[in-house]
């Protein structure tokens, strides 16, 4: 930042400059910086008033970017979070001015809506009838929500997830209804544990794989995460039909065992598993976490993606995976997602680039 001008010198200085003076003839008169004078002329410094301290916001907007598309119910609160982990030392009234600047709108928060319909106790108290198993159990896929569950377990045995939902203290309604499985509010965290016994004993898991698997439940809590699909080969193993949404951790984008590669919704799946170099890196991002947060590895990578090296778009290497890319997945579906080919034949670079910068920031040995 270039030093602050008593406020008539720089009157005087736009005065000059407005009268046609060059740049350096101003600065030799009045033995400034040329940098200095040019801040005032330029309007990037006003007369009497100190520099606009900058708030070290503008390389975190992609990153909340990147992570409200990842999890469209990360709120305000949560989003500040994770990037303080992943190195914002803004504070919170820095962070809301930056998201308004930004345009950035993370997800309104639940809390008052539930406050404001009838205030926590009913949610609790209200009596549930005593749960029994269903005919046909099932067991929930690892990350899944709450709706999903509730509804495939529903299909099999030929009833509705609201009749199930009876079942479940009434603030699961709330958090079907708004397909929020992560928020939890701090009065309704001792009640998980019971009612993952009530869900145990309706589908015929154990309420530890309930607590386990479910993020309704507490699974994963405060961990960053993505709302995708889950891989398509491990749900047909389990021989379920239809496509499972589910939290991933917020960094996996490969399933490892089937080599899929895991967009977020709308975009199909594709297989990756004929780039070895593909698979290698998000074996190499997951290793990183032993030295990392999730949420500086999510940065660094967002980060790469701006870089000329992240990018890749024009080496031979990432020539080479988008052709294997296309040649390893059926037509229809490499035509209807460019965009997701393209980040996946170059993630080996992104991987690259985000190791080497954290390697950089946080002296791990290569
Ligand atoms: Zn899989």
């Amino acid at each position: 930042m270039t030093h602050m001008l008593p406020r008539e010198r720089a009157e005087q200085i736009l005065a000059d400059y407005a009268a046609g003076k060059p740049v350096r003839a101003i600065a030799r008169a009045y033995r400034h910086s040329g940098n200095t004078v040019r801040d005032y002329v330029h309007g990037r410094r006003t007369p009497g008033e100190p520099a606009a301290r900058p708030d070290g916001f503008g390389p975190f907007a992609a990153y909340c970017r990147q992570r409200l598309a990842d999890d469209p119910h990360l709120r305000a609160p949560a989003l500040l979070a994770e990037v303080s982990r992943a190195g914002f030392r803004g504070g919170t009234s820095t962070f809301y001015r930056a998201l308004e600047r930004h345009r950035i709108q993370p997800h309104p928060c639940p809390d008052c809506y539930i406050a404001r319909i009838s205030g926590y106790a009913p949610l609790i108290t209200a009596p549930q009838p005593r749960p029994s198993p269903l005919p046909l159990p099932a067991a929930p896929v690892t990350g899944e929500t709450l709706a999903s569950f509730l509804g495939r377990l529903a299909t099999v045995n030929h009833t509705s997830p609201d009749a199930l939902l009876e079942f479940l203290p009434p603030w699961f309604r709330v958090k079907t209804r708004w397909h929020d499985d992560r928020w939890q509010h701090d009065q309704l965290t001792p009640w998980a544990g019971d009612a993952a016994a009530r869900l145990a004993v309706i589908s015929g898991a154990t309420a530890p794989a309930i607590r386990h698997a479910l993020p309704a439940f507490g699974a994963r809590s405060g961990q960053p995460a993505r709302t995708v699909t889950a891989c398509r080969r491990c749900t047909a193993a389990r021989r379920i039909p239809q496509p499972v949404p589910v939290h991933l951790p917020a960094h996996h984008q490969v399933c490892l065992r089937h080599g899929i590669w895991l967009p977020g919704p709308g975009t199909p799946q594709f297989s990756v598993g004929e780039c070895p170099d593909i698979m290698a890196a998000e074996r190499q991002a997951r290793r990183l976490l032993r030295h990392c947060t999730i949420e500086q590895l999510i940065y660094a990578r967002t980060q790469a993606a701006h870089t000329p090296d992240g990018q890749a778009g024009t080496t031979r290497a990432w020539k080479r995976r988008l052709q294997a890319l296309i040649e390893a997945n059926p037509r229809t579906i490499t035509e209807s997602c460019p965009h997701a080919l393209f980040l996946a034949a170059a993630y080996p670079e992104t991987i690259t680039t985000a190791v080497a910068t954290i390697q950089a920031r946080h002296n791990i040995p290569v």
